[in-house]
């Protein structure tokens, strides 16, 4: 298996080379940095995404777009293959206001030990 991917830990964005051999073992090559090469492992083997999205509010202001939504997003990276059963569980929740940015709306989500945040204060 070989594969290209961009390094996107820090601004220099790297071209990374990743090869396994036979034997399963992942090579990296273009790296500048060791975290290059950690980060290619984690997002070939275990890929992980910092989740986005919005949940209901329940007795909101209407606000001028007539939705009643709070923006929310993981406080860590969370892992990919989960991400559509935590989205299911973001849009079943329904969150009493007031609510301020960096309350936890969804503590230990599935149980993976990331908390869910809301990204903004509502009234
Ligand atoms: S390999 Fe290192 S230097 Fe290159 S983008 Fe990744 S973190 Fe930055």
């Amino acid at each position: 298996m070989r594969k290209e991917l961009t390094c996107i830990t820090c601004p220099m964005g790297c071209r990374l080379v990743a090869e396994s051999d036979s034997s399963g073992e992942l090579a990296v090559s273009g790296n500048r940095c060791p975290r290059g090469a950690a980060y290619a492992r984690e997002e070939l083997l275990a890929p992980k995404r910092t989740v986005t999205a919005t949940c209901r509010a329940a007795g909101a202001a209407v606000d001028g777009s007539g939705t009643r939504r709070v923006p929310c997003r993981t406080v860590a990276p969370f892992p990919k293959e989960r991400v559509p059963e935590l989205l299911e569980a973001i849009y079943g929740l329904e969150v009493s206001l007031p609510v301020a940015r960096g309350q936890v709306l969804l503590q230990d989500a599935l149980g993976l030990g990331i908390d869910l945040v809301a990204t903004r204060t509502l009234s």
